[in-house]
Parts: structure tokens; sequence; C-alpha cells
């Protein structure tokens, strides 16, 4: 069955996530949806359904961008697997560290899940500009994540 894809429009779950985040922190563990659900698909055998499909940040990416980005392609070296394996390991680690320094406290968490999401999301939109729209998804360590499980 050809799945519908709800890439034209999912960036408002990505606008409504920041705005509710922001009036309230602790709206910030909804950030965890986001990087399950990629993994959540692969594990089921949709492969990367999720990037071609869904995904908030995407979405924005290639929505947003496309009138502004001065559309160059990304350098060969950061397609390659080892600068992405990089990024992944980067990624996981810094935000381990930033759970485990929340400790039990629900808005410090929150607050740490908020943070990478807008980290990606800020490195996402730069990369989106210098380079073609939705350049962070060739590098994007959730979508690389979800390519190893498949
Ligand atoms: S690569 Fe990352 S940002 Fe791009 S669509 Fe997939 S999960 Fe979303």
């Amino acid at each position: 069955m050809k799945r519908k894809s709800y890439l034209n429009w999912s960036w408002i779950f990505m606008i409504a996530f920041i705005v509710l985040s922001v009036l309230d922190i602790r709206f910030g563990l909804l950030g965890i949806i986001c990087m399950t659900v990629p993994l959540y698909h692969a594990l089921r055998g949709r492969g990367k359904i999720h990037c071609s499909h869904y995904c908030p940040r995407g979405s924005l990416l290639g929505s947003f961008l496309k009138n502004i980005s001065l559309g160059n392609n990304l350098p060969p070296f950061m397609k390659q697997k080892t600068v992405k394996n990089i990024l992944l390991t980067f990624m996981v680690v810094m935000f381990s560290i930033s759970l485990v320094r929340a400790g039990l406290n629900f808005d410090k968490i929150a607050f740490s899940v908020f943070r990478m999401m807008m980290s990606s999301l800020a490195i996402g939109v730069i990369m989106g500009i210098v380079f073609k729209p939705r350049s962070w998804c060739q590098i994007c360590p959730m979508g690389h994540a979800t390519s190893l499980l498949k």
C-alpha cells in the first residue's frame, strides 16, 4: 500500500512544539517523540519512511528554506559515513551528559530535550541556507541511526 506523505504540512508540529516549549518548558519532552518515531518505523521494517513522509523538521526545512537557500551542494566529505558516525556519537554523548546533569528534575530533562531539538534545527537551518534546503537530512543523526537499523 502506498503511504501518503505529510511533508507539505507536518512542519506545523515543529512550530507548535517550539511555541508550546517556550510557553512551558515541560512541553520540551515532546521532542522525545521526534527522536524515537524514526527509530520505531525503522524497527518495524519501514526503513526511512519517517524522513520521506512525516518528519516535521525535514518538512520545515524543505518548506521554508526553498526560497532563500543558496542551493549549494553539500561538500562530499560531509556525506561520508565517518562524519555521520562522529555526529551521531557526539549527539548521543552530549544528550546523555545533559540528561545525567539534569538528574531527576523534570524541567531540566525537558529543557535538555528542547535544547537538543533546537540545536539540530538551528544547524539544519544554517545548512539549509548555505546548501540545499534539506542538506541537514544528509547528516542528521536520527536519519543516520534509522538507516543503521533498516
Ligand atoms: S534526516 Fe532527520 S531531519 Fe531529515 S527527515 Fe529524517 S529525521 Fe527528519
